[in-house]
């Protein structure tokens, strides 16, 4: 008899986007007249910067020709991009990081979901709350925890970001083997210095545990202090494996191209408590279940780091930093108090009360959609995210209208 893997029973529907599309639709039926603005969404809404086009355009005519064909590439992506994000992304930055430690794929959600697979299923593991629901999604499936009861799972130690903690986790109080952390943060927008970055490093290293550090926002930091790595944190590099992404950084959402830096030094332990390289054990996953991302959207990732692409991707980014600017200085006159927005571009919402009360609030009052921050756990329970992809009309009209219904 054919069975199931009975942790996917475990996973709960998320009912988030789902419900959200609902209320929307019904609001949509009873209000035809309405132009609803979404600042719900976390996709990118400006086209793909110029030079990232033509580099798409010229790669699929090389494509159409015998003589520049490409069939199979490289499963852990063409050295032309794996050496232009070292010497761009890390190098430029006085971080040590080669392109062969560099692993092309087709997202940062499958890398971080992913990842879990090369590690012992009776690891402990800590997540952030509120927190991206990919972390804790797929170690559900891989039967790292009990049930989901009291809107928690059983078995994970959950990182709490409050207004107390200015929205970064405490160390966990007892050791924990593995731990996901997202800065500049999805849902909270939160960001974190190097000094306090600095102490989980440390922390991982004193407990033998492995960092997931998500940087999938970095190219949304402004400010000059913040790490856009974790290797710029001394000895990073033996406990941490960090994932970054095209998506946000240039808009390749629908394009998808990604990548994971798994240092050669950065190690784990199999049962007899030797080292064991997790660079190679990576490669051997990758390898195996994965056959590199298309040639043309490699050749059109690279063309972020052409001198043009570095300046449009500097300019789209920017327009929607002037975005989150506009809201953060609404919520500011509204006394709204509020997290992120100043290195990332969600803002994180203190709703003064339940998140669907105000979700309904702004959909009704103002016909702006927000996501209620209880879907990302129960430390969202109380927030609201906004996100600054859109046009900066639509943010303005929003912030018009959220004014003018919340008097
Ligand atoms: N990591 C975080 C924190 C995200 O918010 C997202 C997308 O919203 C991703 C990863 C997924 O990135 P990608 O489009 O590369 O799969």
């Amino acid at each position: 008899m054919i069975r199931i893997n009975e942790n996917y029973l475990k996973l709960q529907a998320s009912y988030l986007f789902s419900t959200i599309a609902k209320r929307v639709n019904e609001f949509q039926n009873q209000n035809p007249d309405t132009e609803i603005i979404k600042l719900g969404i976390g996709d990118a809404t400006r086209g793909l910067p110029a030079a990232c086009v033509e580099a798409f355009h010229t790669s699929v005519d090389e494509m159409a020709a015998d003589a520049t064909f490409r069939g199979y590439g490289p499963e852990q992506g063409y050295p032309f991009l794996r050496e232009k994000i070292a010497e761009n992304d890390f190098q430029a930055r006085g971080v040590d990081i080669s392109a062969d430690e560099i692993f092309i794929s087709d997202g940062a959600k499958c890398d971080t979901g992913n990842f879990q697979e090369i590690l012992s299923a009776d690891i402990t593991f800590a997540v952030p709350d509120p927190v991206y629901p990919v972390y804790v999604d797929t170690n559900v499936m891989a039967g790292r925890t009990g049930n989901f009861e009291n809107d928690r799972f059983q078995n994970i130690v959950y990182l709490e970001c409050t207004r107390d903690n200015n929205f970064i986790p405490d160390l966990p109080k007892k050791p924990v083997d593995l731990i996901y952390l997202c800065f500049p943060n999805n849902p909270t927008g939160a960001t974190i210095s190097k000094a306090e970055l600095a102490k989980w490093v440390d922390y991982a290293r004193v407990n033998k545990s492995l960092i997931l550090f998500d940087a999938a926002y970095e190219a949304f930091i402004r400010d000059d202090e913040i790490p856009h790595s974790i290797y710029e944190v001394d000895g990073a590099k033996e406990v941490a494996v960090e994932f970054r992404s095209f998506s946000k950084t240039a808009g390749f959402t629908g394009t998808r191209c990604a990548f994971t830096v798994v240092p050669r030094q950065c190690m784990a332990y199999d049962s007899q408590g030797n080292q064991q390289s997790l660079h190679a054990l990576w490669n051997r996953r990758h390898c195996t279940k994965f056959n590199g991302v298309s040639y043309p959207v490699q050749r059109a990732a690279e063309a972020v780091y052409s001198d043009a692409g570095k300046l449009q991707v500097k300019s789209i980014i920017a327009d929607y930093m002037k975005n989150a600017d506009l809201i953060r200085k609404e919520m500011d006159a509204l006394g709204l108090s509020y997290v992120g927005g100043e290195n990332s571009p969600y803002i994180w919402i203190d709703a003064k009360g339940n998140s669907w009360d105000m979700f309904d609030n702004l959909l009704n009052n103002a016909g702006v959609v927000c996501t209620p921050g209880a879907g990302f756990g129960t430390c969202g329970d109380q927030y609201i995210r906004l996100s600054a992809f859109n046009s900066y009309e639509n943010v303005e009209k929003a912030m018009k209208r959220i004014r003018e219904s919340l008097k």
